[in-house]
Order: C-alpha cells, then structure tokens, then sequence
C-alpha cells in the first residue's frame, strides 16, 4: 500500500470522496488545489485528521510537495460542461501544464501515478460500447474540445513519461460519474434535474432526451481509482457502469424517487452533444477485479437524500 498520496483537485467532487478514502486506508494525504469548481467545504471536514493536508496551488503554474511521495492521483481539471465553457484556457492549461507538473512530481518521487482522463476522449463516439481500443470521434475546435482535448494531451504525456522516463502512470477513463458534493449548479444533468425536481421548476431536457449516458456512483468510481493506484496497469483502462439509459427515462426515474412529476422544458442540445455512451468494462473486471456495485436506484436516493430542501435553499 502506498504511504503518502498527493490528490490534485482534491476538494473537488470525486477528490474529495478519493482523499477520505485514502484516509481511511492509512494514507497520509496531500490534496492540492486552487478551489476554481471545488471547494474548501468538501474537505473542511478532513481538516485537523492525523494525515491530512490541504494545500492551495494551480497546478498549472507548479505542484511542489515535500516528499516522500509515493502515489500522485491527478485529478484537477473543471469536469462539467457549464465549467470548462466557462474556463476554456484554464481547462488546456490545467490539462496540459498541470498533467506535465503533476507527473514531474511523481517522477522526482518515483511515486505511482494515476490520471483521471474521460470518456469524453470517446468523443461521439462511432463504436458502442466504448472499448479502450476505440480512437474516439472528437470535434477538435467546438466548446466541448477544450476538455476533450486537454484529456487527450494528458493521456499522450501520461504514455510519454512511461516510455521516456520509465514512470509508473496509470490512465484512467472515467463514464458520467454522481453523488453527493456535487455542485446543485455545476449544469451536469444529475444534480440539475434533482434540484429543479426538488424545487419544482421545470426540468431542461436538451434535445429530444434520447441521447443516453451510463451513470456510475462515485464510491465505486473510488473503488476503481484505488484498484488502478494499488495495481501497476498502465491503462487505459475504463471505470463507468455500463446500465445505459437515455436523458428521458433518467428524469422519469428521478421524479419516480421523487414521488413528484414537474413538467419537461425543452432546451436546444449542445454543440456537439454525444449521442451514446456506454463502457466496456472488460479491461477493469479483468485486470483490477473491478466492477460497479450501487444500482441507479440506491445511487440516485442517497444523491438526493444529500440535495435535501435544506441544502438547495443554502445555495
Ligand atoms: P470537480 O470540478 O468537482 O473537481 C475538480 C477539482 O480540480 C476542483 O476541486 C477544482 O477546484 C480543481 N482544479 C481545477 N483546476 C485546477 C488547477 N489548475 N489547479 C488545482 N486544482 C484545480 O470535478 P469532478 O467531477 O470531481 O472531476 C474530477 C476529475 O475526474 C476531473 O479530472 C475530471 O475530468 C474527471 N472526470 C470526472 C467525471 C465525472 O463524471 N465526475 C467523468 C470523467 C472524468
Ligand atoms: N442535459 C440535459 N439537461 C441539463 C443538463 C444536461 O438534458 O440540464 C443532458 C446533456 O445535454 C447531455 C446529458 O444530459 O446529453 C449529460 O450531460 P452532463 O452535462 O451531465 O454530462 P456530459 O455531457 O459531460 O456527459
């Protein structure tokens, strides 16, 4: 088991349910990051355990942590949508620069390193489900290529550092991944649609909602992720659930839950929305004896247990 972990973006959405985990563990814990789409409250909790450090950095500019380190889990990155349209050359930088100081330090280190890429390198896609063998179908100047792009310099760095530099990375290709922290107004469709149901305004489904996606709770998502650091599989390797539903029958299921029905408001698809996505998981149950455990149900109710009235009138 690896002794000291730096998590960059660790007061993030995912970061932050990784560095709890790690803790739990018995890892000391370094969470770098600059707070742009996270936040200072996802760990504030962490704050004062034995083996936990909270640091403020743009990886982008540096990520200098006092050694040793054994493990670099780099996670910084803005991840929905309304985030890196909103910080397209924050998004590049922090994917590219930030990828590049990031596995500086885990080969200054000799640590193991593992980056948190995306299915977005899929694109839209053309092969379905998505094996790591598919290329992808990306539109390399539209909004969404910012991120898209980003990811993929940072898996070709990742690739780069293994072959030049003999590091020991890891790449992993994270599906649609909820649960609780995440941001009530981040865009994404999960905590959209729960709070405008919640709330009774009327949900914005873009396009006809036949577009689908694969929805994976996070605790499984950090269950793969610690697979991935405790294994020297290089990647990539995909971590989603591969129940696919469309955008339509997702809103259906959260006003079931819900036990309430607000009415549909159509909003125009965005620019080069992907029509289906949907991972083969074979890679992950193969050589990490991983696989998704919380159904839609039970991942959905304990999102929206945490998106309580009382949290989404805070907001
Ligand atoms: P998030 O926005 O909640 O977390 C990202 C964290 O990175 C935030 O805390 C943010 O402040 C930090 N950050 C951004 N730029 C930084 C910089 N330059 N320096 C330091 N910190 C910086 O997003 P998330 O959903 O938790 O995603 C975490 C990672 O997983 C991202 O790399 C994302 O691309 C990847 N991912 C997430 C999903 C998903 O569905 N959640 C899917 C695919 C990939
Ligand atoms: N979506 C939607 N209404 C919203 C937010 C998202 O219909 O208010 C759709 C979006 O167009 C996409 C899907 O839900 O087809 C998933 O979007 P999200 O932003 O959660 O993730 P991503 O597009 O990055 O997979």
């Amino acid at each position: 088991m690896r002794r000291h972990a730096v998590v960059t973006g660790g007061a993030g959405f995912v970061g932050s349910h990784l560095c709890e985990r790690l803790l739990t563990r018995g890892t000391t814990v370094t969470c770098v990051d600059n707070f742009s789409t996270g936040d200072l409250g996802n760990v504030l909790h962490l704050d004062g355990e034995p083996g936990f450090a909270c640091r403020e950095a743009d990886v982008s500019r540096g990520c200098d942590v006092p050694g040793p380190v054994d493990l670099v889990m780099h996670l910084a990155s803005p991840a929905s949508p309304r985030d890196y349209e909103r910080l397209p050359i924050e998004t590049l930088q922090t994917g590219s620069a930030g990828t590049n100081h990031a596995l500086d330090l885990a080969r200054q280190h000799g640590a193991r390193f593992v980056l948190t890429s995306t299915s977005e390198v899929y694109g839209d896609p053309r092969e379905h489900p998505q094996r790591e063998t598919y290329w992808g179908n990306v539109n390399p100047v539209g909004p969404r290529s910012v991120y898209d792009e980003a990811k993929r310099y940072a898996e070709a760095l990742t690739a780069a550092y293994r072959r030049a530099h003999g590091v020991n990375t890891g790449i992993a290709r994270l599906f649609n991944t909820y649960g609780p922290r995440m941001r009530a107004d981040d865009g994404r469709a999960i905590p959209t649609f729960i709070r405008q149901i919640l709330t009774g305004e009327p949900v914005t489904v873009a396009g006809a909602g036949t577009q689908t996606r694969s929805l994976c709770y996070v605790d499984d998502t950090v269950d793969g992720l610690i697979a991935l650091a405790d294994s020297d599989l290089p990647g990539p390797v995909n971590l989603g659930n591969p129940h696919e539903l469309a955008i339509r029958d997702l809103v259906r299921e959260i006003q079931r839950l819900a036990g309430t029905s607000v009415p549909v408001r159509g909003v125009p698809a965005p620019v080069d929305d992907p029509r289906r996505r949907c991972p083969d998981i074979a890679v992950a149950q193969r050589e990490l004896g991983w696989s998704p455990r919380v159904d839609l149900d039970e991942g959905l109710r304990r999102t929206m247990e945490w998106f309580a009235p009382s949290r989404l009138d805070a907001e």
